[in-house]
């Protein structure tokens, strides 16, 4: 049995659905959670704000809106005036849109579509952890022992996760295509796949770990009711995975069971 996730974690798209239970589950741990949404003060957050209150001092609730800069920046500004010297242990990208919907096929995608989900899938993952690197490298340098690069790396101690999508597999698209076409919700998330190799690459030289979870087709507003996967049920099968992570998992993706997707 692995360790349970500890210390300051980021979740984003923090207000309902996968992201709303990764907070309620984390928060039951020895964690401090920044659970980030783009309308904390919205009916749509009620939910969210709730948790606060179960959780007294252990969730706080920041503005972000993963398609704006400004947004992003001045989130990690208000993580930054009150995470202390700890730093951050683990940013989870969860936000993410898929537009026109399901099944989207080719006549229904145009370039809004596809600039948006492109935007908010992979421009705000992709920022928001460029933007954060330096409180994760903090967190990194905390473990004196280790002093080589990609040396122990693991969730408890700092790394990213980019929650992605079975759907954005390249090897496997042609087995799950013509049921769900959804060309600007696929791209988006074979990109994020790069930005997640990418970084796993640029990243571990400063012992940060990444690496892309697909959290299986799950019943939630973007996964429909027919989705066999219950939030519960996923996001516990993730963070078991995710205390597990080590070195070897750098730069993969995996699903919520741990089993290897190929790109
Ligand atoms: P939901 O549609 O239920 O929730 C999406 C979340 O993302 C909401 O909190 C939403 O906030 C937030 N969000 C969307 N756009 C933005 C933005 N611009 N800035 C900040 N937050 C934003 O989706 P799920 O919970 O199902 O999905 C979570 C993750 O899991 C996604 O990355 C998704 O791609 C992935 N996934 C889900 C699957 C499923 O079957 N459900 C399958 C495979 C992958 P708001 O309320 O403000 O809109």
């Amino acid at each position: 049995m692995s360790e349970k996730l500890k210390g300051n974690i980021l979740v984003t798209g923090a207000n309902r659905g996968i992201g709303l239970e990764l907070v309620k589950q984390l928060a039951g741990d020895e964690a401090h959670i920044y659970a980030c949404c783009r309308a904390p003060e919205g009916s749509g957050a009620e939910a969210l704000r709730d948790l606060t209150t179960q959780y007294p001092g252990k969730i706080s609730i920041i503005q972000l809106d993963t398609s704006d800069e400004d947004s992003i920046s001045a989130a990690v500004q208000a993580v930054n005036k009150q995470i202390g010297a700890g730093g951050l242990n683990l940013l989870i990208n969860n936000a993410a849109i898929n537009k026109p919907g399901t099944p989207a096929p080719l006549s229904a995608s145009g370039k809004k579509d596809m600039m948006e989900v492109y935007e908010i899938n992979v421009v705000g993952p992709f920022l928001i952890a460029k933007m954060l690197l330096p409180l994760l490298q903090r967190a990194a340098e905390m473990d004196s022992t280790v002093k080589d690069e990609g040396d122990k790396m693991s969730c408890r101690r700092s790394a990213i996760i980019n929650i992605s999508s079975l759907a954005g597999s390249i090897k496997i698209c042609p087995e799950n295509f013509a049921r769900a076409q959804m060309y600007p919700y696929r791209a988006s998330k074979a990109a994020l796949n790069m930005v997640t190799r990418c970084q796993s690459e640029d990243f571990k030289r400063h012992n940060i770990l990444v690496t892309a979870i697909h959290p299986g087709w799950v019943r939630t507003d973007m996964g429909g009711q027919e989705a066999p996967l219950s939030t519960q049920d996923s996001v516990h099968g993730m963070l078991a995975i995710m205390s597990s992570l080590s070195n070897k998992d750098c730069g993969m993706l995996l699903d919520w069971e741990g089993n290897m997707i190929p790109w």
